[in-house]
């Protein structure tokens, strides 16, 4: 692969043996993978010589092979089980929270934020209760994007740069919203790589799927068969243009549960 084209992964949360997953749907649990796989693919990594960066490492475009690994939702195994994984492979990550789950079942507390924070993670905000930013009036999108903001930034104590899409949804107002609230860049779940002449506010992200083969998780690393799941998704999208967000959802549940980001 071209050093100068980074691919950015996107994890969830986790399954641990004999742990309830916070929701069930099989479309959500498409995005959910086992500790172990998460663990043989970060081993992976390792043994291949490729770097885990956060997205501010990323952004830098270093020379050596390597991935920006992220996580959306905030789930509890952010810290319990993939933190564990990432330290002891020497992989870096950025963990993008939704605000307001936190503290409830199966998500992270404010002392766990602090804690993922602490070991050296970086925190990202993934809005505030998950909703498709897109279908938003200017009212709502101030309390998903800045509030949002502030809630993760009080609980830290510092300031956070980077922006998630719920769901990967986004349109203009989304994007100068997160820039006007001091965010220096929003990734979606497009399935591009990334290099230094992206926007850093359209950064293409890799959703990684629970029947993921280990060649596709090397190709998807290398940035390279990115293209099939880019017609796949553009199949998706014109389906999901033509019938809006919520009947395009009601449609997809019907036929495989919810979509997600
Ligand atoms: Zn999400």
């Amino acid at each position: 692969m071209a050093a100068s084209r980074t691919a950015f992964l996107m994890y969830h949360e986790l399954e641990l043996p004999g742990r309830k997953l916070v929701q069930s749907e099989p479309g959500y649990v498409r995005y959910i993978l086992p500790l172990e796989k998460f663990h043989s693919q970060m081993k992976r990594l390792k043994t291949s010589g490729f770097r885990g960066w956060s997205v501010s490492e990323a952004l830098r475009y270093p020379p050596e092979q390597g991935v920006c690994i992220t996580f959306d939702d905030g789930c509890e195994t952010d810290l319990i089980a993939a933190a564990p994984v990432l330290r002891a492979m020497g992989l870096q990550a950025t963990f993008f929270l939704t605000s307001g789950f936190l503290g409830t079942p199966g998500y992270l507390n404010a002392d766990q934020v602090r804690e993922l924070d602490s070991l050296g993670f970086e925190i990202g905000c993934h809005s505030r209760t998950h909703p498709y930013l897109s279908d938003l009036a200017d009212a709502e999108l101030i309390r998903e994007v800045v509030d949002a903001k502030l809630e993760i930034e009080q609980i830290l104590g510092h300031d956070i740069k980077h922006f998630s899409c719920p769901g990967g949804r986004y349109d203009g107002r989304t994007l100068e919203m997160a820039r006007r609230a001091g965010f220096r860049t929003v990734t979606n779940s497009q399935f591009h790589a990334n290099s230094a002449t992206t926007s850093e506010y359209e950064l293409g992200r890799v959703a990684m799927l629970r029947d993921m083969s280990m060649q596709e998780f090397d190709a998807t690393c290398q940035g390279r068969g990115l293209w099939k799941k880019r017609l796949q998704d553009r199949a998706r999208h014109s389906v999901r243009k033509a019938l809006g967000n919520r009947a395009y959802d009601r449609l997809r549940g019907s036929l495989l549960g919810d979509d997600r980001a």
